[in-house]
């Protein structure tokens, strides 16, 4: 298929929706689109040929500088509650829906542009994004999609070639991100609030046709939906927290209905363990902490269920008794992801009591003793293959208490897993190695901003790309940051 150089880009699925849905935003211009990274290798995962998004047409398209006469792109609506505030309309304010590509195994794929220009939901905000929050979004969503956790794609960075004006002026740079869906629960919210029950069904068989097949024709759909949505957030929350994961701005119009983790902004991995972790600059209370992240998470799924009470049930009451029903399932579900998740990183084959118990001690002890997450994970993997302690002791001993409960502990530790042992192999892809540190991040977007120069970004993603297996040229990138490269607030930067 080499030398073909269409537009993959050849539907637009949303546009099925109720209107209202949606508006059609006008192309804005850009002093010079140039594309800076291009990810082959997902182009290859979906079955797709580089060779049009390196062409001039493409750079265009992919800036919103021009668009597609046959196949328009759209920015939708939606609504969401922002720290718990609803605000009924939201919308792509800076972000344009070019529409689907297919790939290989036929699914439809979203390519979605962000930092393109103003839209009818821009409300005060200029429509741009700085390359800083663009390379932000690429590196941290990649690493995700390492980790083999659910999430959207980053496809393509371009710079528009002018300066957007922030606390300080930054070059301007527009992402193109996939996804399997943009639907969230803030769309469901946008649709109960503005455009009536009828059109929340079509929404909701609509998320059921593309990415619930299964549910077509069951009976009880739409609990069925909600089920789903609550499984699949359940697991994903559970996966995030696993890995040291902060989302960072939990507001429901950034849950996405699909389960993939989607709109990186203050986000970032922990360093040092500490539960109450946040790094949003924004988020002064607390609310998207480490550990708060699952109740929060029913929370939005809370308001998601209470957009689909009447399609439940024409008798409200019992809507509402089915809404609790799936809605009391997430807990549990929960649990046990992120249970069963701990056991594997512990390297024990199976849950017990007596593992979850140990799990919840070691989470303890490492934030009693300021112990990098990752870094602990990696030394008990290495200690479970060569069957010494060394690396793991010289973690804990920061003091002589340190010492004392870390020798206990490993001792617990041999003794939990002489009953139940994980083959190693298995230990370790529950225990990366390599995560986005934020003052690598940081790092990467620096060297961007100042001198253009993207070797840093480029390598950085390279080696989150196998997170679990690191060269040893890239052994630095394993390190946490030195005091003085700590980064403790991550800011919205759009
Ligand atoms: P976010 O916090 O990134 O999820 O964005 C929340 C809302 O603000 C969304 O509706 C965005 O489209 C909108 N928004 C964020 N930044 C901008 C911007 N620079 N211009 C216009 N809208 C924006
Ligand atoms: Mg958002």
């Amino acid at each position: 298929m080499n030398g073909i150089v269409t537009n993959p880009i050849y539907q637009q699925l949303y546009r099925n929706l109720p209107a209202g849905f949606y508006a059609e935003p006008t192309p804005t211009p850009f002093p010079a689109p140039t594309l800076i990274e291009l990810n082959v290798a997902l182009l290859a995962h979906y079955g797709l040929e580089p060779s049009w998004f390196q062409s001039a047409e493409a750079a265009a398209l992919l800036t919103g500088q021009t668009h597609s006469p046959d196949n328009p792109p759209l920015a939708l609506a939606y609504a969401g509650h922002q720290f718990g505030n609803f605000v009924p309309l939201l919308g792509d304010g800076r972000a344009l829906l070019l529409g689907q590509m297919a790939a290989h195994d036929g699914r439809a794929i979203d390519v979605q542009l962000k930092g393109s220009g103003r839209t009818a939901y821009s409300r005060g905000g200029d429509g741009r994004a700085t390359l800083g929050s663009v390379l932000r979004e690429y590196l941290v969503s990649e690493a995700m999609a390492g980790l083999g956790i659910a999430t959207t794609r980053s496809l393509a960075v371009l710079t528009t070639g002018e300066t957007v004006r922030r606390e300080q002026r930054q070059p301007g740079a527009v992402l193109v991100r996939t996804a399997t869906s943009h639907m969230r629960v803030g769309s469901f919210q946008y649709a109960a609030t503005h455009l009536g029950p009828e059109a929340v069904q079509a929404l909701a068989d609509h998320v059921i046709a593309r990415n619930f097949a299964d549910l077509s024709s069951a009976e009880e759909r739409y609990a069925k939906l909600l089920d789903a949505v609550n499984t699949r957030q359940a697991e994903l929350i559970a996966r995030w927290m696993l890995v040291g994961f902060i989302h960072g701005v939990m507001n429901t119009d950034n849950m996405s209905i699909v389960g993939e983790t989607i709109d990186f902004g203050p986000c970032a991995f922990v360093d040092e363990f500490n539960p109450g972790k946040v790094f949003s600059s924004i988020d002064r209370r607390g609310r998207y902490a480490w550990n708060q992240q699952p109740a929060i998470a029913h929370w939005n799924l809370t308001r998601f269920a209470e957009t689909l009470l009447p399609l439940l049930d024409s008798e409200q009451d019992r809507a509402i008794e089915l809404a609790k029903q799936q809605l009391t399932r997430f807990a549990p579900q929960f649990s046990t992801a992120f249970y069963a998740g701990l056991a594997a990183k512990l390297g024990l084959a199976a849950r017990s009591e007596a593992g979850d118990t140990f799990a919840d001690t070691t989470l303890q002890l490492l934030a009693a003793h300021d112990i990098d997450y990752t870094v602990f994970f990696d030394a008990l993997t290495i200690a479970a293959n060569l069957k010494e302690d060394v690396a793991l002791l010289e973690l804990c001993a920061v003091s002589e208490d340190g010492q004392r409960e870390a020798s206990e502990w490993l001792q617990q530790w041999r003794t939990l897993r002489a009953m139940s042992p994980l083959d190693t192999a298995s230990m370790r892809r529950a225990n990366p190695r390599l995560i986005a540190r934020n003052h690598l991040v940081e790092k990467a977007i620096a060297a961007a901003e100042r001198n253009a120069d993207y070797t840093p970004f480029r390598r950085l993603a390279r080696a989150l790309a196998s997170p679990f297996d690191v060269a040893t040229t890239d052994d630095e990138l394993l390190s946490p940051p030195r005091i003085e490269e700590r980064v403790t607030a991550t800011f919205c930067g759009t």
